[in-house]
Formats: C-alpha cells, structure tokens, sequence
C-alpha cells in the first residue's frame, strides 16, 4: 500500500504504456470544487500530491495545488497544467488531510482551509526566490548522458561560469528554468538556494547551553513524554499511526517557573535523536528573541546540531520563505513559531509542543477559523505525533479534557529553582477610594511598597492592561462622550500623539480643546479612566527619582522596540516597567522582586462566560513576573471586587480550586468545555435589517438542527460591541455536545435561507473571541 503522509509518494508512469494522469487540483480562491487537469507527460514524475502548479481557469491562469492524483476523471476535454512551481511538493498528503479536517470542522471552503497551511511567500512563488536559485556543475562520473543540442549549449554557459544565479542563466541562455531543471535531473548541474540565507535571527552570537539537571517533577514529566516519543515510529507514525497506538497527548501543568521549557527542550532531544523532528507552538506575543533563543541556544550547538527555523508574521515575505525552505529541505529539524506554525512541514514528525496553550491567540479570527492548539492535537493523532500543550493555568477546555482521561496529565507544582511563589497581596480598591477622593492609581501599599523597592534597587513591574492615556473624553458639563464614528466605543486620548483614537477600528482624530457640542464649548473638558500613558505619567509624578519605561502596542511600533526596552530593563537602566499584557508572558527577569496589577478587574465584568478565567489566567502570569531571583517575590493585586473567585484563587495560586468552582457554572449553563459553541455573526451597515435576518437566521437554525437533541440556541442578540469598523453586529449562540454533527448539519441548514447581498454571515466554531 501507498505511505500516506510521506513527501516520498510520487507517482510514476508504469513503463512504455502510456496511461493519462490525471491532476485534481484545488485552486486558491474558494470554489468549493476541485478541478481535473492533465499532466503533460514529460512533467510526470513532477507532479506529485502536494505539488503548487499554474493551471487554466476560463481565460486566466491561477495557481493551485494538486491534492491527488488520478487514473479517470469524470469530465472530458481536460486542459493540461501549464506550469509546475517548486523544486518539490510544498504539502504532505498528511497536511492535506489535516486541511480537509479543518474545512470540515470549521465550515469553510477546503481551499481557504488548505491556503492557510503555506505561508503566502511560499504559495505564490514571491518574486525573487528564483534569482537567490544557484547553478552549478557537477562532476560527471561515468559516461555523459545524451544531451539535445539546446542541452549543451546551457551547459556549456554554466561551465564557463562554474556557478551563477539562475535568474542570469535564464537571461544568458535563453532558456526556461524547465530546461535547466532537465539538465538537473540527468546529474549535470545542481540547483540550490544560494548559501547566504536571511536569518531573522543570524547576526546574534548564542551562547550554547547543556542540558540541566532536572528536577524529580520534571524528570517525572520527561520520562512520559519521552517514553511517548520512543514508541513513534522511526521514520515518523505515517497517517493515523497506520493503525497503531495513536500517541498520546500530555497536559503539563507546571507553575509559573517551574521549568516546562527544560522539558520541552530535552524531550526535542529525545525526538531528535531518534531521527524526528519537532514543532514549538509559541503565542505571538511571546515570540520574543529572548524565547527563540533558549531553543537556538540548545540544538544549534548540541551534539544533536540542528537548526531551529523561526515562524512568524514580524518576519518579512523573504524570510519567512527561507525559513519554510529550510524546514521543507530538512535542513531545520525543529520549528518555532506562532500559531500557524502548526503547519510547518516537518518530516518525520515526532513532537509538537503547545507553549501557554491556553492563549486566545491561538485561534485565528477570520476564515479558517482554526484553533492552532487542536489542530495540534489533530495534526499529533494524524502523524502519530505526541503533543505536549503546556501551561501555568491551562484552559477549561484542555483541563477538562485530562480530567477526562483524554490527555494525560503531568504536573510541575514547585517553581524549578526552589525560589518560592510570590505572595498575592489583594488590595481592596473600594476603601482606598474613600480614604482618598475619588480612586487612587496606586494605594497607599503599592506606594510604599515601589519605595522600597527602589531603595533596595529591586526591580518592579507594573501591569495595566490597557494603553492609551485616559480611556475616555468627557464633558462634565453637558455629558458628552467622545464615540467613534464606526464603532460603538468611546476613544481613547493618547496625550503623547494629542490624538483621540479607536482600539477597535483605528480610527484617529484631533483632540478637542473644548467641549465640541455647539451648545457647551466647556473648555474644561475631562479625561476619565486611566491606560498606561498616564499609569507612566503618575508614577514620573509620584517617584521622581526613579527611571521608567513603558511597554504596550504604541511604543513599540518597530521590531527593535520590543529588545531595546526590554534589554534597557534587564541591565538595570529602568527601576519600573510600565505595561499591557505584553509584559505578562514569558518574561524573565531575576531582580524583578514586585509586580502591581493596578486594575485586576477590568476584564471581570465583561459579557463573556470566559471573563472569570481569563482574569485567573492573567493574574497568575502577571504574579509569576515576580521573585524568580533569590528574593521572594511580592505581588499586588488592586481590585474593587477583591473577593471575587478569579482574585481569590489566583491570590492562593490555587488553579485547581479555580478549576473546579469555574466548571460548576459552566456545567449549570452548559457552556464549553462542557458543551460545544459555535457562533453565527451577522453584520451590515443598517441595524434593523441585521437585527431582522438576525432572527430569521435564528428561527430556521433551530429547526433546521433539531436533529440534535441537546441543541441551544441563544439569542439572535446584539453583539457586546454592536457596532465595529462600521457594521453593526447581531450574534445567535449555539450549544451542544456533539460539534461534529453541527458541522455535518450545517451546510443543509444553510441552504434554507438566503441573506440579502449586503448583510454578511459568518460561522466561528469553537469561538475564543465573543465581542
Ligand atoms: P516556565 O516555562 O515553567 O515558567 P522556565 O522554563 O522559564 O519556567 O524556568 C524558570 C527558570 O528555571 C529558568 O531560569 C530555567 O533556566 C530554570 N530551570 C529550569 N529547570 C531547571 C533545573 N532543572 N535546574 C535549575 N534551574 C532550572
Ligand atoms: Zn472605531
């Protein structure tokens, strides 16, 4: 029987008999059909399953990828493809499989599916890859292969200069990379990308580093895992680990600083010298140079000498393609990158890890609406891969799961070092508020706390999630709100810039000196509501003395931003950073002995059934910033509802307790992890009429899934954020255990209504984000 999932498969002709082949191909823009071609014979043994080719659609040329290959097709007059990309096949069949699930699962097009899985400088061939193509001679051993006399006279241009770029090549010889692609084929010339690759990351000396002695939790942790690995395959588990024990799926659930990344590296260890190689998933925002370099730091040197290829969308097009190459020709055995990364072509494939896998970020919020960690999970069980998803607070979904015997769970419960957890301080915001008038930005205990901090000079991290100056205009006087003009949100005054702007759409306007209201002018118009901008300009007010700096989305708008701060505060140039969640990830700073979140609860109360667990999750990272050094650390926790659970249990460093309080209500209203949620979003620019297809799409949905028998449908209900980028937005919600038959129902229940053509539908299966 054929390998499935191996790049391997190629497809000869048998002999002399000429017998058609047959290429169905996916073309990139979704028409949720695939199309028969002819494979011209001489491309035969090129056009493989996987493989990008230019094809003729009507009039056009489009580009697609072939997806398999077939003996009889049910059309007739089949055109031929016109033109093979690539050196190689850009897809497994495994990874294609993987599409189709997604196409499936998340009701989408299998061509959007399959398009996300190559980065968009690899599927259109981007514009000087070719010219980076050198060619070179070969030595011929034995006797010279027949050559046609074009042959040799392309030969003999490649002698002469022994090697040069393709791109000059074509132009000198006036030939087609085909024909130079020929003279490959009979061992004459070579082709490669030229050496002088663009690395992201290449200009950095890293300083190798050896494997740690572990500790009996993580030792724990890595004997599992690395058992796991040692059942795969040699030579990768192949589709669906051809029928054998599908790997398993770990949780490791470790505190903050208990040394998940030590496991991760040494159970890639274990892969790699087992000849497989590994995937690291990485949330975006934590895909600093200080993440890739812990990874860089241990193969590229080690014994095992590999090379790690980095994935992400701060590279550009160019590096983003050589990365992908790098992988593709095995040349990286192991890739970081954030979630897109899941389809980084790997082969043999023997781990996938899911660091922080309970981030939002890990779903993607347009079509294909994949979440990055199941398809992990997904991609593990198709290529009999083990996955590790990890995480200081991991997601309901995923807990519940391990709960379930589904994962296997593993847990680190003390921080790596020995250094103890910081102690939560919750600070009671409502008190604070009557002994000062009006809320205070920092309490008297923070206050005093940051003094002594910077008189030991210790470091403090100070966390606020949410930038900007202040977080709305306001007329005291005739109450008027500064709104955006396409969104149902007031706008946020960034004094830096003097600006008003929008963080939904990014809309920007003049800051007003007065009142704009024809009737009121008041001059004395007031900003309300605190970000960080003026979190940074509070503490310059408040600690003279001490140096600050300042870390969200405005003042990193270039990639250096991100290392100069962040390098400024490691050697000691700033006493307090300021920041968003940017700073709560990942982050590792040994004399950061004090953390202050200065508004624990503003997440709290959002119309989320998530909202509890997302303030959990980031309270405890932000308090995991602090006392990783030899000091203990101290966290303060400012809340006006201190003694809501999230607070509580993060305060206690008590996940489980969290846990299990959370999964309570979630079972009382059946939300997931419990049940599964899809939601249907309908947008337009007249609010009456998405509020009146809102409710039609409502009626037939319940009928048209009646089928399933634990179905909920919730609403049709204004989105929380009812207007944005100028649609307004009407949400129905839909519950039930078995997503799968939801999905298979789906595009018959579809079929029964037809929306006008300006009102926009859209299905998000398994929905992270609910504004
Ligand atoms: P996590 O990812 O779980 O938050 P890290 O992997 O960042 O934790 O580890 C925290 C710190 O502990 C790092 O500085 C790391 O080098 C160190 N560390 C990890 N494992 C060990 C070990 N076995 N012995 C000593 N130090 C360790
Ligand atoms: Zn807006």
């Amino acid at each position: 029987m054929q390998r499935l999932g191996r790049f391997a498969f190629s497809w000869r002709r048998p002999g002399a008999l000429h017998r058609e082949v047959i290429a169905r191909v996916a073309l990139d823009f979704a028409v949720r059909k695939e199309f028969d071609y002819v494979v011209p014979e001489e491309w035969a043994d090129r056009v493989e399953v996987g493989r990008r080719v230019k094809v003729p659609f009507g009039h056009r040329e489009v580009l697609g990828s072939v997806v398999a290959l077939v003996t009889t097709s049910p059309h007739t007059n089949l055109r031929p493809i016109s033109k093979v990309l690539g050196r190689q096949a850009a897809m497994s069949e495994s990874v294609i499989g993987l599409a189709r699930w997604m196409a499936e699962y998340y009701c989408c097009p299998f061509e959007v599916a399959l398009k996300s899985v190559l980065p968009e400088a690899v599927r259109r061939e981007e514009p000087g890859w070719r010219e980076r193509l050198q060619v070179r001679v070969l030595p011929v051993s034995g006797p010279v292969p027949e050559l046609t006399a074009r042959q040799r006279e392309i030969l003999s241009v490649v002698e002469e200069w022994r090697e040069l770029p393709l791109s000059e090549l074509l132009r000198l010889a006036e030939t087609t990379a085909e024909t130079v692609r020929r003279l490959e084929d009979k061992g004459l010339v070579q082709i490669r990308s030229e050496v002088s690759e663009r690395d992201p990351y290449g200009a950095e000396e890293i300083l190798p580093t050896q494997e740690l002695a572990l500790n009996a939790g993580q030792e724990g942790a890595l004997k599992e895992v690395a058992e796991a690995i040692g059942k795969v395959p040699a030579g990768g588990g192949g589709e669906t680990a051809a029928g054998g024990v599908a790997a398993p799926v770990f949780l490791l659930h470790g505190v903050t600083g208990s040394g998940k990344t030590e496991v991760y590296l040494q159970a890639i260890g274990r892969a790699l010298e087992r000849g497989l190689g590994a995937i690291v998933l990485v949330p975006e925002i934590a895909l600093t140079p200080q993440t890739v370099e812990r990874f860089k730091a241990r193969f590229h040197h080690g014994p095992q000498r590999t090379l790690v290829a980095v994935l992400h969308s701060h590279l550009s097009a160019g590096e983003r393609h050589d990365e992908w190459h790098k992988i593709r020709d095995g040349r990286a055995r192991i890739a970081i990158g954030a979630r897109s990364a899941v389809f980084a072509p790997v082969e043999p494939l023997g781990l996938i890890v899911v660091d922080e896998e309970h981030e939002p970020s890990y779903k993607q919020e347009e079509a294909p609406r994949y979440h990055a960690r199941d398809v992990a999970v997904m991609r593990g069980r198709r290529e009999g891969a083990v996955v590790v998803l990890g995480s200081a607070t991991p997601s309901m979904e995923s807990y519940y799961n391990a709960r379930r015997g589904k994962y296997r769970l593993l847990e680190l419960p003390v921080r790596a070092d020995e250094a103890r957890m910081p102690v939560v301080r919750v600070v009671d915001m409502r008190t604070e508020s009557r002994k000062a008038k009006g809320p205070p930005v920092f309490s008297h205990a923070l206050h005093e706390a940051i003094l002594q901090r910077l008189e030991r000079r210790e470091q403090v991290m100070l966390f606020l999630n949410r930038r900007g100056y202040s977080t709305s205009l306001q007329c005291p006087k005739c109450g008027y709100v500064a709104g955006c003009p396409n969104c149902s949100v007031a706008l946020t005054y960034h004094r830096q810039r003097q600006r008003l702007c929008c963080h939904v759409c990014g809309h920007e306007e003049e800051a007003p000196k007065a009142c704009p209201e024809a009737a009121c002018r008041n001059p004395a118009i007031r900003y309300a509501g605190l970000g960080t901008e003026r979190l940074e300009d509070a503490l310059a007010g408040a600690f003279p003395q001490a140096r600050i700096g300042r870390m969200d989305s405005d003042t990193l708008k270039r990639k250096e931003d991100y290392r100069r701060v962040l390098t400024a505060f490691r050697v000691g140039k700033i006493d307090i950073l300021v920041g968003t969640q940017m700073i709560a990830k990942g982050l590792h700073f040994p004399n950061v002995t004090l953390v202050g979140i200065v508004h624990a609860d503003l997440g709290l109360h959002l119309p989320d059934f998530r909202a509890g667990e997302r303030t959990f999750q980031l309270l405890t990272q932000v308090a995991g910033r602090a006392g990783r050094g030899d000091v203990e650390g101290e966290v303060f926790v400012q809340a006006f509802t201190p003694y809501h659970p999230a607070i509580q249990f993060a305060r206690q460093h008590d996940y489980v307790g969290f846990y299990e309080q959370e999964i309570e209500f979630r079972e009382q209203l059946r939300y997931p992890p419990v049940a599964r949620a899809a939601l249907l979003t309908l947008r337009g620019r007249n609010e009456e009429k998405v509020r009146w297809c809102a409710e039609q799409v409502g009626r037939v949905v319940s009928e048209g899934l009646s089928d399933l028998g634990d179905l909920i449908v919730a609403g049709p209900a204004p989105a929380p954020l009812l207007k944005a980028e100028t649609f307004y937005r009407y949400q129905v919600m839909l519950r039930t255990r078995t997503m799968a038959r939801l999905t298979a129902l789906w595009p018959s229940c579809r079929e029964r209504f037809e929306l006008p053509d300006d009102i926009r539908l859209t299905l998000d299966v398994d929905p992270v984000d609910l504004m």
